[in-house]
């Protein structure tokens, strides 16, 4: 038998090398092979005009539909803006315990503050969202351990103040497993 996967699924991203440093993280912070998965998804289905934004829980939806059958946790990186109901916008969405999260990198990147290119800090800020949907997937709660990945972000100050590791307790959580 194949060993489970962790499929990344790229959604209008006009550079998906962004992916390559995500994806070695994730193999070691989860010990999950990681593979690019590419997917035809229904964008219009989750379009807002009004808002011209993306329904998270729409996309989600239709990334874990048909998924692969090696495919332990599928995570969405996403190049749009997205959006729930209640909420102006937000940086990810996972289903608790669940086979799937979404991220978008919309918010990530400096210039969408107006503040300088910064590759790095990109990067950082990517791999704390992906790390702290996925740790949803396991069945973790927002954490208020300082520095925890699993700290609440509403803003992205909030996202450059945690850390890109999990604390020992939700550390704990991850590595028992928790199975879909
Ligand atoms: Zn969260
Ligand atoms: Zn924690």
């Amino acid at each position: 038998m194949n060993s489970p996967k962790l499929y990344v699924v790229p959604i209008q991203l006009s550079d998906e090398s962004v992916l390559d440093p995500l994806l070695m993280y994730l193999t070691h912070v989860f010990h999950l092979k990681t593979e690019i998965l590419h997917k035809e998804l229904d964008l219009a289905k989750a379009y807002n005009a009004e808002r011209d934004q993306f329904y998270s829980s729409v996309i989600l939806a239709d990334i874990i539909e048909n998924p692969p059958a090696d495919a332990f946790r599928l995570l969405g990186v996403m190049g749009f803006d997205l959006y729930i109901p209640v909420l102006t916008y937000l940086f990810g969405e996972a289903q608790f315990k669940g086979l799937g999260a979404l991220i978008s990198i919309f918010r990530l990147r400096n210039e969408f503050y107006k503040r300088p290119h910064d590759a790095q800090l990109f990067q950082e800020r990517l791999l704390k969202e992906a790390v702290h949907e996925l740790g949803h997937t396991y069945g973790l709660v927002h954490c208020t351990y300082p520095g925890c990945v699993m700290n609440s972000s509403t803003y992205i100050e909030d996202v450059d103040e945690k850390l890109v590791t999990f604390c020992s307790s939700c550390r704990q959580v991850v590595e028992e497993g928790g199975k879909v």
